[in-house]
């Protein structure tokens, strides 16, 4: 069956939390044929070895068996039959395609501005799809869902929902909300927060990031263009990559913008300093072509001041779904590897398809995302590959992000094929309130595995909820695998407690 691949009209006017991190549903059975080169005979793990409200690791190895899907009352192992209940009806409601299509409508209404409706449908949102997806509206809610998380055997990326930044104020907000998250972890039970994650955008203006991702792009095309503020970095670009965006010299940056960028080098370097002082590492989001050559810029800049001795401190992100994804990220980790200076990526797929594809059309060009979801899945697949040998051979570091059963089996295997497993060089994360089977599947595997967790006020991250709530709508979402996952383990505890 062919993949849906949505751009809903409906989304087309919300902010940034809705085109971040959106994926079309992926039916499972519209995944390609596997593409690692690896030898999937690899073995696993099945003999329980119950501790408390950890869920058992399993530690005999069975053939073609790595994530095992089958056994649900392991699978669900220390999941509270309300939470499965409650999970299971959100998910179920956002899979009935009129709902959504009327809460849409509902949320971006005039209906939404009369203070009483409006308390009314916060309060239906926070007790199911926020309750569902998010992790609190500060940090006490937050050191809760995390506890709860590191019970069960998970750790948390923490996020804290900001839009992009306006003017130098803004920016110097999120960088102070960016700090008192990194402190937060201190009061966290140990170990259980595997990343703070950041934006760019959020502490520098995506107009700067504009501007600089065009002179980097001329420099790239010209090297005799001097860009007199330019740190030491490592290479943006690839032979491959598209340089369209960027058709005529740009003008250099102001004294007024240098200023700025400045302002933002030096945002970043608190936020790495206190990451360095509270020995947490973080995660920078990838966003858009438009900018991503400016995100990457700062994101390796810092990666080369900032890290541990056995490891990266700071992890960009890679695309999968661009063209150049893998070419760039060899380049980069060469080089970094060159400088002596371990580097660490998270990998995914991409959420900016559609406004990538209408950009590149609008400007005449072809688009910098792979022509077919097959190759997509291919990239992503190849680039995991590439980095746990990397890993493997003592290098480097990666956040395998996704929602898909056959890359997390393959990347599983071949982690396995290579004796790499519980290892913080090679960690799998998925969004909080998605894909449940795998996150768990992994980590009774053996892997680590961590929870993204947005959290804000409830109206700060609606247009999150609204994003989450359209990638699991209808029968043949995301969300329908794990769906079934909870009812056969919901039917399995009804049966032992009547029987
Ligand atoms: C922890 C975490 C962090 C994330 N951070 C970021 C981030 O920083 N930046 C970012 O951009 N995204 C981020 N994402 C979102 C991610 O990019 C995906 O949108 C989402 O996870 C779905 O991809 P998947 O790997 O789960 O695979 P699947 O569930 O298999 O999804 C595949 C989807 O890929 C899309 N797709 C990609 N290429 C093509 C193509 N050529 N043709 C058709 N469809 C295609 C389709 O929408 C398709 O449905 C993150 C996701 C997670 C889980």
């Amino acid at each position: 069956m062919a993949n849906k691949v949505v751009c809903p009209k409906l989304l087309k006017n919300l902010g940034f939390h809705v085109r971040r991190l959106n994926s079309a549903p992926s039916p499972l059975s519209a995944v390609p044929p596997l593409s690692f080169t690896g030898d999937f005979n690899a073995t696993t793990v099945t003999t329980p070895n119950l501790v408390d409200t950890v869920p058992h690791i399993n530690t005999v190895p069975e053939k073609n068996n790595i994530i095992n899907f089958d056994d649900v009352k392991e699978l669900f192992y220390g999941v509270p039959t309300s939470k499965l209940i409650r999970s299971s009806l959100t998910l179920q409601m956002a899979a009935i395609d009129p709902m959504v299509d009327m809460g849409m409508w509902v949320m971006n209404s005039k209906l939404m501005e009369m203070p009483i409706f409006r308390e009314v449908m916060l309060g239906f949102v926070k007790n199911t799809f926020y309750e569902h997806f998010c992790a609190g509206k500060d940090l006490t809610e937050v050191r809760r869902t995390v506890s709860k998380l590191s019970d069960g055997g998970l750790k948390a990326m923490l996020d804290y929902g900001v839009e992009h930044a306006t003017n130098n104020e803004s920016c110097e907000q999120s960088m102070k909300a960016f700090i008192q998250t990194i402190e937060s972890t201190k009061s966290l039970p140990q170990s259980s927060t595997s990343f703070v994650v950041v934006k760019i955008t959020a502490i520098c203006t995506p107009r700067l990031l504009k501007r600089m991702s065009d002179l980097l792009r001329w420099e790239h095309k010209d090297p005799s263009f001097n860009l007199p503020w330019k740190q030491r970095t490592l290479p943006l670009f690839a032979e491959s990559s598209p340089l369209y965006h960027t058709w005529k010299k740009p003008e250099p940056l102001t004294v007024e913008e240098e200023r700025d960028l400045q302002l933002a080098h030096e945002r970043l370097t608190k936020i790495c300093e206190k990451c360095l002082e509270h020995d947490v590492p973080l995660l920078i989001d990838a966003e858009d072509t438009t900018i991503q050559p400016g995100i990457d810029y700062m994101a390796y800049s810092a990666a080369i001041k900032y890290h541990k001795d056995d490891g990266p401190l700071i992890f960009g992100t890679i695309q999968a779904y661009l063209k150049d994804a893998k070419e760039r990220m060899a380049i980069a980790k060469k080089a970094a590897e060159k400088m002596g200076v371990p580097m660490g990526f998270k990998l995914v797929r991409g959420a900016y398809m559609c406004s990538e594809r209408e950009l590149a059309s609008r400007l005449g060009f072809q688009s910098p995302i792979h022509d077919s979801i097959e190759q997509t899945h291919a990239c992503f697949n190849s680039c995991a590959e590439f980095m746990i040998e990397e890993i493997a051979n003592g290098s480097g570091a990666v956040v395998l992000a996704t929602h898909n059963i056959e890359s997390g089996k393959l990347a599983a295997t071949k982690a396995i094929d290579m004796g790499i497993k519980d290892s913080e060089k090679l960690q799998f994360a998925q969004l909080y309130g998605m894909a449940e089977g795998l996150t768990f599947g992994l980590r009774n595997a053996g892997f680590q595995v961590s929870k993204y967790l947005p959290f804000g006020p409830v109206d700060q991250i609606m247009h999150y909820l609204m994003r989450r709530a359209e990638e699991n709508r209808g029968m043949l979402s995301t969300s329908a695998f794990d769906r079934q996952l909870m009812r056969k383990e919901l039917g399995r505890r009804l049966k032992v407690a009547t029987s």
